[in-house]
């Protein structure tokens, strides 16, 4: 009945899919003996944690916006981390795809990188980094705003790896960038910039330059915990000082990012638009089910009702055609 609405809403979607698919380029940079890779440490997918694009849309998403490394980070579990790394190889482009997990507490939030397994989220602060990194990961601090630092103590940030010092939220307020500051000045602790992507807002919007000696997952993680990682935010640079200016030494590192300033809202549009389209599909077929069981139901009470013995349907009469 009302099929024509997801119809609508799928058209909608593959014409705005369709203008907004400027790809960024595919850019290779090497400094000295590096290969700098741009990532993005913090990507939700969906299903859950308020995630709304499907892992295989994020890493399309990933390659619009020139991102050489995800992590799929989902909260407490990793079966849509593996679902990412069993798309990517599948796609004729693809970034490097960590698989990840955000431990959510309300003590931290800890991302564990190349992680292998779950860690669960019923540990102390300092048992879910030695699980972390006995499981071959690198543990660092998500959003670590002034309410949890006392949750951090000594001996736990001696075994963090690394913080988030530019998230997009704290690059449009002076007291959040510099709660991350602070925090991340506490300990030799590796920088991160990342997105918490969930799909409305643009992924890799902040992002992390690793310094990493191949294109490999494996050199990834090396650089990770060697600390080879440089980020930027609208003025500032943390990360390994070294690197900031064999960075700068080479022409600098993109800053104001995304590097597709490109239509956001009309993506957002092509995206949700065919999630609504898969809802509306359900929505409405179960409603016409519903309409259509409600309908017979009053048909059959009004004639049992009015009609309470049943009459067989006049004969046509002659001259008369049955339709
Ligand atoms: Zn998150």
């Amino acid at each position: 009945m009302r099929n024509w609405v997801p119809v609508a809403a799928l058209m909608v979607s593959v014409a705005a899919g369709t203008a907004a698919d400027r790809p960024a380029p595919h850019v290779v940079r090497t400094m000295d003996r590096y290969e700098v890779l741009a990532a993005d440490f913090h990507v939700h997918v969906f299903p859950f944690g308020w995630a709304f694009i499907s892992p295989r849309e994020t890493l399309l998403e990933a390659v619009h916006q020139g991102l050489d490394v995800v992590a799929i980070t989902p909260h407490d579990q990793t079966w849509q981390a593996d679902l990412a790394r069993w798309v990517a190889p599948r796609l004729t482009r693809s970034p490097i795809v960590l698989k990840g997990e955000e431990i959510t507490t309300p003590r931290f939030h800890v991302l564990a990188i190349g992680v292998d397994g779950t860690v669960s989220n019923q540990l102390a602060l300092e048992d879910t980094l030695d699980t972390i990194h006995r499981r071959g990961g690198v543990a660092i601090a998500a959003h670590p705003y002034r309410v949890v630092w006392e949750n951090y103590d000594a001996e736990s940030m001696k075994k963090l790896d690394g913080s988030e010092v530019v998230r997009p939220e704290a690059q449009f307020d002076a007291a959040a960038a510099t709660e991350l500051r602070e925090f991340n000045a506490r300990a030799p602790l590796t920088a991160f910039g990342n997105s918490d992507y969930r799909g409305p807002t643009p992924m890799g919007f902040s992002r992390t330059y690793v310094f990493a000696t191949a294109r490999t997952a494996e050199a990834v993680m090396d650089a990770l915990r060697a600390r080879r990682t440089v980020v930027y935010d609208r003025d500032r640079a943390y990360g390994d000082h070294a690197l900031i200016a064999l960075a700068d030494a080479n022409g600098g590192l993109p800053r104001n990012i995304p590097a597709v300033p490109a239509p956001g809202w009309l993506r957002a549009i092509g995206r949700l638009g065919t999630l609504g389209a898969l809802v509306a599909l359900v929505l409405f077929n179960r409603w016409n089910n519903v309409a259509v069981t409600t309908a017979a139901t009053t048909r059959e009470d009004v004639q049992s009702a009015s009609c309470p013995t049943t009459r067989p349907d006049p004969a046509p009469q002659p001259g008369q055609h049955s339709r």
